[in-house]
């Protein structure tokens, strides 16, 4: 039965709490509800690697099961709610917790209930969270309305509150440092990722300063985070009442965990800045022609950051850098569709004389 290719079968990936259960605060004996999320590839930039002089590393959160990173608090809360008893659970949501919390509540056999934000949710956000089977409530507000509407329902009613605000999440959340720093045999100098409602950057340095701690790595981060211009609370140091941009997953004007978020820029001599739509959006078509990394306009924020940094005289030259790119651009098609005018070049006639001559070949 052995081959040359090594044992069959080969060892599945757990799972973030199965893979790491030693390493988080979840309750004794907890049953993990998991769609084997977590394990993503940690995909090597030669574009930017060569623009830095740098080592830059994409960590592709696009993988896991739901499309974005999400998924690695998701199984941390659903399992919770299912081990304490709740028969349903809620959220706030720009897009992707909904589309996660509804699959793994699918999963768990619990209710979810949405909340969302008038106008401007991304279709395949949508369209996941609604075939997952989650009931969608509309909030005439923004995000920042959702979250306190959702905080509300789970005060005063039996349903259990899945944000990141949850503190379950981020042990999941944590485990995407544990899993930089396992396959690169370090941490990384730097890492920068998009910043919204500030759960995932104090996720990262929650668990790289684990690891630190544990003696498993060596060196703690530099961590910086981006925002979109129109809703950078965390580069103005005020709320945005109204925050706008095109990257809806990180359109929050007022992240809950925001004094988490200045914990880590502070402690890990990081920093916050925003970058624009424009920049957002050329970072994000970049990645997908250079790279062939299709990414969600969020997502795109750590590496139009990274650009905007260069072009200011910033150096990473020599270094180790981690960028999160947070989940999937198939999320999104509409806006990435945006600034073509065109997506058929050319219409042929069914013959291979006439597909050459378009294409330039004959
Ligand atoms: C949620 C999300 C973010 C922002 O993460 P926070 O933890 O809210 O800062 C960024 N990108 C994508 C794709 C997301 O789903």
């Amino acid at each position: 039965m052995s081959t040359t290719h090594g044992q069959w079968p080969r060892r599945q990936w757990l799972g973030v709490i199965e893979e790491y259960r030693d390493l988080l605060d979840l309750p004794e004996g907890l049953q993990a509800v998991t769609l084997r999320e977590g394990g993503t590839p940690l995909v090597h930039s030669e574009w930017l690697s060569g623009l830095t002089g740098a080592e830059v590393w994409l960590k592709v959160e696009a993988n896991n099961p739901t499309g974005s990173f999400k998924d690695r608090g998701m199984t941390a809360a659903i399992s919770v709610a299912k081990h304490e008893g709740d028969q349903a659970v809620v959220c706030a949501s720009t897009g992707n917790t909904s589309a996660s919390m509804a699959a793994y509540a699918a999963k768990a056999g619990l209710k979810p209930l949405v909340l969302i934000p008038e106008g401007k949710i991304a279709a395949g956000k949508m369209a996941q969270a609604v075939v997952h089977g989650a009931q969608i409530i509309m909030v005439r507000g923004n995000f920042d309305h959702c979250l306190d509407i959702a905080r509300g329902l789970a005060r005063d009613y039996p349903v259990a509150l899945v944000n990141s605000v949850n503190p379950v999440r981020l042990q999941g959340q944590k485990t995407a440092s544990f899993e930089i720093c396992d396959f690169l045999g370090d941490a990384p100098d730097y890492h920068l990722l998009p910043v919204g409602n500030a759960g995932n950057i104090a996720a990262y340095w929650m668990g790289y300063q684990q690891y630190s701690g544990l003696g498993r790595s060596s060196r703690l981060p530099v961590m910086r985070g981006f925002q979109a211009e129109g809703a950078a609370p965390l580069v103005t140091g005020e709320p945005f009442p109204d925050p706008e941009t095109k990257a809806t997953a990180i359109r929050v004007g007022n992240p809950a965990s925001w004094h988490l978020a200045e914990m880590a820029a502070k402690e890990s001599e990081g920093r916050f800045a925003a970058v624009s739509d424009a920049q957002i959006l050329a970072a994000q078509a970049e990645l997908a022609r250079r790279d062939g990394v299709f990414v969600e306009p969020a997502s795109a924020a750590g590496v139009a950051g990274l650009l905007a940094e260069l072009a200011a005289g910033e150096s990473y030259a020599g270094r180790t850098v981690a960028i999160t790119v947070t989940g999937h651009g198939l999320k999104d098609t509409a806006t990435a569709l945006e600034s073509f005018t065109d997506i058929v070049d050319t219409v042929v006639d069914a013959d291979v004389e006439a597909a050459a001559a378009a294409a330039g070949l004959a």
